[in-house]
C-alpha cells in the first residue's frame, strides 16, 4: 500500500470519444471507484442524456430527478444535485436524466452556452471550501458520443481530456476530429485543456489486430498512452447490470485489478 499524495489541485478530466461504445462510460466509473477505494474525494458529472454512468454507479435518475439537467439549463447549484454513490464512500454523482436529451438545443440560445458547467463547477469548489468540505481530488466528466453543446461544456471545464480507444481496427478514424475539436476548445474557450490519457480499452490479447492497434497508437501519442491496458472482460460488462462497478463487483477480477492499475498511473502522471 502507498501513501496517498493528494494532487495540488482538482483534476476535472473530461472522458470523451465521438464514437460510441468505446469503454468511455465503463472507463470513467471504474477509475473513479478505483480512486474513491484508494482514498481520493471524487466527483463524477453524468452528461451523456444515457444516463449509463448514473445507472452504473446506482444513483437514481429518473425524469423528476433533480441532475445535470437543472444545472446547465435551470441556473440550479451543483450543490443542489449531487448525491452520493450508494456503495462507494468519497464518490459523488451528478446524475443526468432523459431530460438531457433536449439539452443540446435548449443551450443554443442562453448566454454563456459554452461555460454553464465550468461555472458551476467553479461555484461548487467554492460552496466545499465555505462549507468546511475536503476539496475535491479529481472530477470526472462522462461524455456522450458527439462533439455538441454538452461535449462541448465538459471540454471547457476540466483541464485534462482521457480518451479511450477500442483496440480495434477502426480505432485511429475519428480521432483527427477530436482532437481539431479540442484544439479549436483551446484556441477560443479553454487554453490550459490538453490530452493528457489516452487508455486502451477491451484490448484482447489473444488477436494480432489488438497489439497492432495498441501499437500504433502508442506510436502516435507516445507520452500520453497509459502502460496499464484494459483486457475485454465478462466481469467488466457484467458488473453494470448489478448497478455496480467491477471494483466493488469483482474486486480480484483481471478488470478490476487493470482499473485499479491504470488508476495508480493516473495519480502518479499528475
Ligand atoms: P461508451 O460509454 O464509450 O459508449 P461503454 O463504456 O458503455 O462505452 O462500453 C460499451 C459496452 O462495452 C458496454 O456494454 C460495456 O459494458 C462494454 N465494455 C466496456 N469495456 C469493456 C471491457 N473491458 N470488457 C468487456 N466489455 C466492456
Ligand atoms: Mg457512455
Amino acid at each position: 500500500t502507498t501513501e496517498l499524495t493528494r494532487p495540488g489541485h482538482t483534476r476535472a478530466i473530461t472522458v470523451s470519444n465521438q464514437k460510441g461504445g468505446v469503454g468511455k462510460t465503463t472507463s470513467t466509473v471504474n477509475l473513479s471507484a478505483a480512486l474513491a477505494d484508494q482514498g481520493f474525494n471524487v466527483l463524477v458529472i453524468d452528461i451523456d442524456p444515457q444516463g449509463n454512468a448514473s445507472t452504473a454507479l446506482g444513483v437514481e435518475h429518473s425524469a423528476d430527478t433533480d441532475s445535470v439537467y437543472d444545472v446547465l439549463i435551470e441556473d440550479f447549484a451543483l450543490a443542489d444535485v449531487v448525491t452520493d454513490c450508494p456503495d462507494i464512500p468519497r464518490l459523488q454523482v451528478v446524475p443526468a436524466t432523459i431530460h438531457l436529451a433536449g439539452a443540446e438545443i435548449e443551450l443554443v440560445s442562453l448566454v454563456a452556452r459554452e461555460q454553464r458547467l465550468a461555472r458551476a463547477l467553479a461555484e461548487y469548489h467554492r460552496y466545499r471550501e465555505e462549507n468546511g468540505l475536503q476539496r475535491l481530488d479529481f472530477v470526472f466528466i462522462d461524455c456522450p458520443p458527439s462533439l455538441g453543446l454538452l461535449t462541448v461544456n465538459a471540454f471547457v471545464a476540466a483541464q485534462e481530456v482521457l480518451i479511450p480507444i477500442q483496440c480495434e481496427y477502426y480505432a485511429l478514424e475519428g480521432l483527427s476530429q477530436l482532437l481539431n475539436n479540442i484544439g479549436m476548445i483551446q484556441k477560443h474557450l479553454n487554453p490550459p485543456l490538453k490530452v493528457s490519457t489516452i487508455l486502451l480499452t477491451m484490448y484482447d490479447g489473444r488477436t494480432n489486430l489488438a497489439s497492432q492497434v495498441a501499437g500504433e497508437v502508442r506510436e502516435h501519442f507516445p507520452d500520453s498512452v497509459l502502460k496499464s491496458v484494459i483486457p475485454r472482460s465478462v466481469r467488466i460488462s457484467e458488473a453494470p447490470s448489478y448497478q455496480q462497478t467491477v471494483i466493488t463487483y469483482d474486486r480480484s477480477s483481471t478488470g478490476a485489478l487493470a482499473y485499479l492499475e491504470a488508476a495508480a498511473e493516473l495519480v502518479q502522471r499528475s
